[in-house]
């Protein structure tokens, strides 16, 4: 059986795409096609406009050059120490894999070196001794795509460091291969004495379906902290209802909405573009609309600076 949707004729299909809709697919993508099939079936048929079809299916608009858009606009190889970042006090970030579930077109990491299958010594021994570390974000790539074996060999890692109080996951397991959430894994993180978070990384509603509620309620019944991190992109959640009604659902399930990202600049993104301006005026309305809580911090990225930004 297979699992992931890689060949762009196969998705054509599988998406049972009309003619004039086909024309506007990139056959050969720069970034290679991957979607999982637990993912593709919440994609509407022949439809171009579904916002999970708009995050992850190339589209011919990948092709067109856009000034300022550049293969690593937050300039982290200069950041990282073999692929251990650290930019902001008191917390680092490992990338630990370069694969991922899904590629999402508008990716800021598509471009960067591959992490390679490894043990992370060299990491983990600079982690060791930077005592001013207290939270270890385990990113990429997505970190679930890790065997169990290497995350329980990661955690143990980390139990025997006095000073790391807090294991952070950056993931889109949750809404793109929620079969990823197996029982071992559950024992890792049951296992652990560290405080447990989650950051998922959900922008639209349509993302969320049962598998992940039930998911949901098994991470909560474990205590973890659980927070999303949205993009602002456009045609996919950039107005105000949509992102209103992101929210509400985030919230009703137990995930409380994190960060709002404005769009890293990274070629091939452009037809993702929303103005700052634009997204000021949905905040303003999001604002209005619903209890502080529910709406997230709209942010960016700057190189060199010591935080996100807030934009707003
Ligand atoms: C976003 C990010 C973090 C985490 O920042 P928080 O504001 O704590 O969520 C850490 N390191 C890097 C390199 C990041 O990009
Ligand atoms: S899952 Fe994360 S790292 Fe992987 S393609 Fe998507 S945004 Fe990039």
């Amino acid at each position: 059986m297979q699992i992931y949707l890689t060949d762009v004729e196969n998705l054509i299909n599988f998406l049972r795409l009309s003619e004039e809709n086909q024309k506007k697919i990139l056959k050969r993508p720069k970034f290679p096609l991957l979607i999982p099939y637990e993912l593709a079936k919440k994609i509407k048929k022949n439809d171009l406009n579904d916002p999970i079809l708009r995050q992850y299916v190339p589209l011919i608009e990948e092709e067109k050059f856009k000034e300022n858009y550049l293969k690593d606009p937050l300039q982290e190889e200069k950041f990282s120490n073999e692929k251990f970042i650290k930019k902001y006090k008191n917390r680092a970030l490992l990338l630990c894999t370069s694969n991922c579930f899904v590629h999402c077109r508008y990716c800021f990491r598509k471009f960067l070196k591959k992490v390679d299958n490894k043990t992370f010594e060299n990491e983990l021994k600079l982690l060791e001794e930077d005592k001013t570390i207290n939270e270890i974000i385990l990113s990429g790539g997505d970190p679930l795509t890790l065997p169990n074996k290497r995350l329980s060999d990661l955690f143990e890692k980390f139990e025997g460091m006095e000073h790391i109080k807090t294991i952070r996951f950056h993931t889109k397991a949750l809404t793109t291969f929620p079969s990823r959430f197996d029982t071992q894994f559950f024992e890792i993180l049951k296992k652990s004495k560290k405080q447990i978070i989650f950051v998922f990384h959900i922008n639209h509603q349509s993302e969320i379906d049962d598998h992940a509620i039930e998911l949901i309620e098994k991470l909560k019944s474990f205590n973890f902290l659980l927070f999303n991190q949205a993009v602002l992109l456009k045609n996919v959640n950039d107005n105000s209802q949509i992102l209103e009604d992101l929210f509400k659902k985030l919230v009703k399930i137990g995930i409380v909405p994190y960060y709002l990202h404005n769009l890293d600049k990274v070629e091939g993104s452009s037809h993702f573009e929303v103005s700052k301006e634009r997204g000021k005026r949905i905040m303003k309305e999001l604002l209005e609309n619903l209890p502080g809580y529910m709406v997230p911090r709209y942010v960016e990225e700057i190189p060199f600076e010591k935080s996100k930004t807030p934009i707003m």
